[in-house]
């Protein structure tokens, strides 16, 4: 797995790093990039308080599990009733006692 750092469009070529931090030019004719998308983070006091979750990935994932092991909270709630958060909510329900749903809207 390589991590692309640098875009050269001059010289058509991406600077890439493996994990062991070697790094190399690779050439190319045409770029596609694809690499993903991270979680809307609204703009709400407290985000970063223990417990608060945003969901991408399996890290992500995990640490809400460990939290809801080691702190066996009684209620949830996900912000954002897209599929994601729908599907969260109904995750939650065999989890946590009392899980809810809260739909808002962030522009984007
Ligand atoms: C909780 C959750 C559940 C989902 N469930 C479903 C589902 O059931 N069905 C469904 O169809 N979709 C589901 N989705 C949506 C689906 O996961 C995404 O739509 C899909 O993964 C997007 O694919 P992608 O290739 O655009 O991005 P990603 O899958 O995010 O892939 C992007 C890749 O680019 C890599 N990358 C980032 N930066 C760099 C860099 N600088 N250099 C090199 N590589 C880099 C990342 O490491 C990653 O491997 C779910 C999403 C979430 C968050």
């Amino acid at each position: 797995m390589k991590q692309m750092l640098v875009i050269g469009p001059d010289n058509k070529k991406v600077k890439v790093v493996d994990k062991n931090g070697c790094s190399t030019n690779v050439g190319y004719d045409r770029l596609g990039i694809a690499t993903g998308a991270v979680s809307v983070e609204p703009d709400i006091e407290g985000l970063q308080l223990p417990g608060v979750f945003t969901l991408r990935g399996m890290d992500d994932g995990s640490a809400m599990q460990n939290y809801i092991t080691k702190c066996n909270p009684k209620s949830a709630i996900v912000i954002g009733a897209g599929c994601i958060g729908m599907e969260m909510s109904d995750a939650l329900t065999y989890r946590v006692s009392k899980s809810r749903w809260l739909s808002i809207s962030i522009p984007f």
